[in-house]
């Protein structure tokens, strides 16, 4: 006998968490069960970089506890996979072999983290939780640290790790942090990072890892770099699996409609595992941030509950801290065609450029060396505002003088 729910969730993270708090906001009487492989409370992947580097402790990752989902009223099957969706007949099969019928469900699965093809014991990708603590136990004896991939994982992992390590960074292209900024700014970024001590390798590759007392890595240019640990991070791929096996359609994500619908009518998808409209391009995209999944996981659930709420489109949000340096990628703001506006200060770091559509109006930015205003430039990204003038990027801005400059 499968046990049978109103609302099923597949994925408690930022998506599947957001999803089940508004559910609960709209209804108490529907039943609710929320289903992940890990066996843990919902947690800040975000943040995992700051507990590898033991500047944040593993209880400060947690964003609710076992008896939230209690309080909640919500079923929590954690610990179990699911294996298989029955799209015609709404049912899920769990590795235990158990199944679960739902009315609705959301898929919110989240992605993986691509490993390399070559393994070591003294390697690991992040992206959860036993990747964290794998990573703490290696880094508490390193003395060099070598990571290959210049994202959001590999950069605030090198960054917070301890200082006395040596530290270099592997990079198949030209420049890093190549999906969040533009050439220029990974120029900006490259320059204040190497003087932190970042030795950085660009258009190359580790092609072969000998094991010894420490780690030989061979790189494809013909040297090799001697480290205690190899950092992962070459992207993700979306957990996509279950939805293409049922035959929903799937791109390189599970396609979504603007209010998170997947192809079958009952079947919705939220966050790093849904492909969904892009805020600025209008175009099919996997955002791969925090915000978009919490947007897409409340839109998701105001859809399950009839509520006809259509989504604007997700946007870039990446606002981080690196080596010290302060950087936020809001919008678009990787292509070379948009006109740009730019301030920047050498003396003290502080950059900042716009991007703007052929009607004027600001569809991405780019700050770095200061941040704290960074979300008035994204509303004036999402309310499609128009550009005033170089003045507006001078200063830090409070919403209030913002206002009156935008007026
Ligand atoms: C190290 C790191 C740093 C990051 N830094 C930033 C940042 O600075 N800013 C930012 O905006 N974003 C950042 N991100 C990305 C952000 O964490 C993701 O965008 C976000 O976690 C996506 O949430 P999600 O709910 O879609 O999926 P996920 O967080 O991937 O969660 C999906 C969940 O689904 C579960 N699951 C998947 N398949 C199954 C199955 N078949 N059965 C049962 N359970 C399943 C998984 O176990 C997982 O818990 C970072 C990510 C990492 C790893």
């Amino acid at each position: 006998m499968a046990e049978a729910f109103d609302y099923v969730i597949v994925g408690n993270s930022a998506a599947g968490l957001q999803a089940l708090n508004t559910l609960r906001k709209h209804t108490t009487e529907a039943s609710v069960a929320i289903i992940d492989r890990e066996d843990l409370p919902a947690y800040s992947r975000v943040i995992t970089p700051y507990f590898v580097g033991g500047k944040t402790s593993r209880d400060n990752l947690f964003l609710v506890d076992h008896d939230y989902y209690r309080r909640a009223g919500a079923t929590i099957l954690f610990g179990r996979n699911v294996v298989a969706l029955d799209a015609e007949n709404r049912q899920l099969e769990l590795d235990d072999g158990s199944r679960v019928t739902f009315g609705k469900l959301l898929l919110a699965t989240g992605a993986e983290a691509r490993k390399l093809s070559i393994a070591s014991d003294r390697s690991s990708v992040l992206r959860h939780m036993t990747d964290a603590e794998k990573l703490v136990e290696l880094m508490q004896a390193a003395e060099s640290i070598t990571a290959i991939g210049a994202g959001l994982v590999s950069l605030p992992l090198l960054s917070h790790a301890p200082a006395s390590a040596e530290k270099h960074l592997v990079v198949g292209s030209n420049r890093i942090l190549s999906r969040m900024v533009d050439a220029e700014s990974s120029e900006l970024l490259e320059a204040r990072f190497a003087k932190q001590g970042l030795q950085i390798h660009k258009q190359d590759d580790i092609v072969a890892i000998e094991e010894g007392d420490r780690l030989q890595l061979q790189l494809a240019s013909g040297g090799c770099l001697v480290s205690d640990m190899l950092i992962v991070g070459k992207g993700v791929q979306p957990n996509s699996a279950l939805a293409r096996q049922a035959g929903l359609q799937v791109n390189y994500g599970i396609l979504i409609d603007d209010y998170c619908r997947t192809s079958h009518a009952d079947i919705y998808a939220a966050g790093d595992s849904a492909e969904g409209k892009d805020f600025i391009t209008g175009e099919p995209v996997i955002q791969g941030n925090w915000m978009t999944a919490v947007e897409q996981g409340e839109n998701a659930a105001l859809n399950m509950l009839a509520m006809d709420c259509a989504y604007a489109g997700s946007l870039k949000n990446n606002i981080t801290e690196v080596f010290g340096v302060d950087v936020a990628a809001i919008g678009e703001c990787l292509t070379d065609s948009a006109q740009t506006v730019r301030t920047h200060d050498p003396s003290t770091g502080r950059f900042r450029k716009v991007f703007l559509n052929d009607q004027q109006q600001v569809i991405g930015a780019i700050l770095i060396g200061e941040t704290n205003d960074s979300g008035l430039y994204y509303h004036w990204i999402r309310n499609q505002m128009i550009f005033p003038g170089k003045e507006v990027l001078s200063g830090t801005n409070t919403y209030a003088s913002f206002q009156k400059r935008m007026a």
